[in-house]
């Protein structure tokens, strides 16, 4: 285990800056979460940690070693990749066993943690077999068994989870939420998929073009971004965010639509309101009206995209306060003026 530094990592392709002086401290044991969206830098971030891609200018330390400009094999880091990156001719056991067999391990002892790792990871029973005789989901527990066995300074993950289907994502997401709980192994995991950074991070760190737009555990960003950028990337369905006008209590949407906002706002503003926060009522005049055009039930919740005015308005409601809410309804929009998200128009920055 170990502490990772990045400080001021630069890092340009040809012309084009991916990675614009980055700052980055992860303590020991953290299972720290790059996410952002497509091309924001995350993965020539983690292959900068790893070693594979080299640093334009900044410095990168494990531990209280500089490793900015080691090979990867001197960093004692493992990495997990989106594709397994396992060897074809060799068996499940001697894919998880090959880095003790490049560093001259023991046969005997390679065997006793190959077998201790498998059973960890509930694969013992398919040691003979070869990767292609492996579901994707198997593929990927050697592939994660090979990176436990070296016993390293600090895991690196990228998209291990993109080629699972749905359900054995899940299931591995949460497999490897305990391993690190169990190992407690610092960790830095990338994925484009917000919700897979929610459940995973102690902390989550949210990139957009080579920069960290904000940093913190995943509850208080989702609770408090820092713009609409993260806003809107973080949380599913997205946020509904409305440009209008704040005047003495009253929003006004360039749109038409009004709702009750923080008398304190003047002027030009963004309204964030997650939807779940967005109450529906039968119709009551002193509300916002809308109408229901499409409500998709998701088993215990409905989300419901109303229509109100020009505005469409996401919301999502328990079944049990649906009632006689159907598409087509005509019903009232509320919302508690504390799940309120205020953000200045013009610079998209948070102002509450
Ligand atoms: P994704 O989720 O699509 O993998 P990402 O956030 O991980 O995106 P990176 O892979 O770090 O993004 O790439 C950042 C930018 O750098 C992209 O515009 C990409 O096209 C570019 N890039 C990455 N590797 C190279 C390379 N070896 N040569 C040239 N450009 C590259």
């Amino acid at each position: 285990m170990a502490s990772i530094s990045l400080k001021q990592i630069q890092k340009s392709f040809g012309e084009v800056e991916v990675v614009k002086g980055l700052d980055l401290e992860i303590p020991n044991g953290q299972f720290t979460v790059l996410v952002g969206p497509s091309g924001c830098g995350k993965t020539t971030t983690l292959r900068m940690i790893a070693g594979l891609e080299t640093v334009d200018s900044g410095v990168i330390q494990i531990g209280d070693k500089d490793v900015t400009k080691l090979e990867p094999k001197d960093r004692d880091v493992a990495m997990v990749f989106q594709n397994y990156a396992l060897y074809a001719h060799l068996s499940v056991a001697d894919n998880i066993g090959f880095p003790l067999r490049s560093k001259g391990v023991k046969k005997e002892e390679i065997s006793s943690r190959v077998a201790e790792v498998a059973a960890s990871l509930g694969i013992s029973e398919l040691l003979k077999r070869k990767p292609k005789e492996l579901s994707g989901g198997q593929q990927q527990r050697v592939a994660i068994g090979r990176a436990i066995i070296r016993n390293p300074q600090v895991f690196l993950f990228d998209e291990p989870l993109s080629n699972l289907d749905a359900k054995l994502r899940l299931e591995m997401r949460t497999e490897i939420i305990r391993l690190q709980r169990r190992l407690g192994t610092t960790a830095v995991y990338v994925t484009h998929d917000q919700e897979e950074a929610m459940t995973l991070s102690d902390v989550m760190v949210v990139m957009k073009d080579g920069v960290i737009k904000q940093l913190g555990k995943p509850d208080d960003i989702y609770k408090k971004p820092v713009d609409v950028f993260v806003a809107e990337f973080v949380g599913s369905p997205k946020m509904n965010l409305v440009k209008g006008h704040a005047s003495a209590g009253n929003f006004t949407a360039q749109s038409g639509f009004q709702i009750k906002v923080d008398p304190k706002l003047s002027g030009e503003i963004t309204l964030g309101i997650r939807p779940e926060d967005v109450k529906i009522t039968n119709k009551d005049a002193s509300s916002t009206q809308g109408k229901v055009e499409i409500l998709e039930q998701l088993g215990p919740r409905a989300i419901l995209t109303i229509q109100s005015g020009n505005q469409q308005i996401t919301a999502v409601v328990d079944n049990e306060n649906l009632k006689q809410i159907t598409d087509k309804t005509n019903i009232s929009i509320n919302s508690h003026l504390e799940d309120h998200h205020y953000f200045e128009t013009s610079t998209g920055k948070r102002l509450n």
